[in-house]
């Protein structure tokens, strides 16, 4: 009657690590990816010391794909040093890193069809139906891990959009420096910039022989953002070559409804995100892997119902606690911005809070 017990949508982080406890559970396991395999995605691909519990899950083929390992973080604010301090974090490229969780999943027994955009989705009380134009595929369950824009939420009615409040853009670039010139100019730290006039940041990632230049701030302030990036890359010297946006979502759900019958959100998609940070790999990894352990429970008790998807939230209580926590820091960041109160010591707990090590698996 079905094609598959789940249907995970999207092959990031979020998906690929559902699609691969699905399949461990033994669950008949279908990935559908709209990108050719390996894709890359926007972003600074940096985990903060949080790293720890993506280096538990998957071992120590993480750590062969780090493209550095960096000691501190520098905060400047309007062009002077406000903190440095250790925060030891891994730098990945998102294409090495996402495909690495893609590969456990069809290790594990998922099935993997990319280059496979979903263009429809339908859940009734019997099924769910997903339409792609290599075909349709039915399901007891769908997993909607198809990151801000996703077409699952659309299409199931969960959200049809964030508000310009309730997102941020980000533009970000890879940009060739040698790791000699690195270490001269930011040391071997991620630096982050702040301005008295602008709600949002700057940052600097540095990489194996590039730096990952970028800036974000919330859709709504993101007006002039392109040409802030460009002064920004100017500023050091450099020359922005693939320069990309994309959007990240800086809120759950409301009331982290992010499910229905048959029917769960993951990663992006759902809004696991710390906000103040805009660090969503790891809360992707976390509430993928917790949805499929909602749908192990929902098929072994034939138990589709809503009530049983909410328990998602339980799964990832420490997490939603934690992006709660982040989003409420926001708002006094956005409000000290305003006012012209951010001092170090806010700023260091903000830092501290990001830093969640092996707290959430
Ligand atoms: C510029 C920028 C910098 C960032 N820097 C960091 C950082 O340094 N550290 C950090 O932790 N986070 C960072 N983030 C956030 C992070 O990138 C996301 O939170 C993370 O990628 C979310 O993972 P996901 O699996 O939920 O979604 P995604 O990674 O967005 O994956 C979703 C997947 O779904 C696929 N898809 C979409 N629609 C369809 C469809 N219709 N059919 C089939 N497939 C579909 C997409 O192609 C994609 O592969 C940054 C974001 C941006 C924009």
């Amino acid at each position: 009657m079905y094609d598959y017990d789940v249907i995970v949508v999207g092959a990031g982080p979020g998906g690929s690590a559902a699609a691969e406890k699905c399949a461990k559970y033994g669950l008949k396991t279908l990935l559908l990816e709209k990108e050719k395999l390996p894709r890359d995605k926007p972003c600074g691909g940096m985990f903060c010391p949080t790293i720890r519990d993506v280096v538990g899950i998957y071992g120590t083929e993480v750590e062969d794909i780090v493209e550095r390992r960096t000691d501190g973080v520098k905060v400047y604010f309007d062009g002077k040093i406000m903190i440095e301090r250790d925060y030891p974090s891994f730098m990945f490229l998102r294409k090495k890193f996402d495909y690495l969780i893609t590969r456990k999943a069809i290790e594990s027994g998922a099935k993997v069809i990319d280059n496979c955009r979903v263009s429809d989705v339908l859940a009734d009380s019997k099924k769910v139906k997903v339409a792609t134009k290599k075909g349709a595929f039915t399901s007891k369950i769908v997993i909607g891990a198809d990151g801000v824009n996703s077409i699952v939420a659309k299409k199931t009615g969960l959200n049809d959009g964030w508000s310009e409040e309730n997102c941020a853009l980000a533009i970000e670039s890879d940009i060739k420096m040698s790791n000699k010139e690195i270490e001269k100019r930011y040391g071997n730290c991620a630096v982050g910039y702040l301005y008295h006039d602008f709600v949002g940041y700057e940052w600097i990632i540095p990489k194996d022989g590039c730096v990952n230049a970028g800036v974000g701030t919330k859709v709504s302030c993101s007006g002039k953002l392109r040409k802030r990036f460009d002064e920004m890359v100017r500023k050091h010297g450099l020359e922005a070559g693939n320069v990309k946006a994309h959007m990240i979502p800086m809120t759950l759900l409301k009331n982290t409804h992010n499910c229905k019958r048959r029917v769960l959100l993951c990663g992006d998609a759902a809004g696991f995100v710390i906000p103040l940070v805009g660090a969503g790999i790891e809360p992707a990894i976390i509430s993928g892997r917790a949805a499929a352990d909602v749908c192990y429970d929902a098929v072994k008790y034939e138990d589709y119902s809503i009530e049983r998807f909410r328990k998602h939230e339980e799964y990832c209580r420490t997490l939603v606690k934690d992006i709660k926590e982040s989003a409420l820091q926001l708002k006094v960041f956005e409000f000290a911005m305003k006012y012209r109160l951010l001092k170090p010591v806010l700023v260091k707990r903000f830092l501290d809070t990001a830093d969640g090590a092996g707290k959430h698996v």
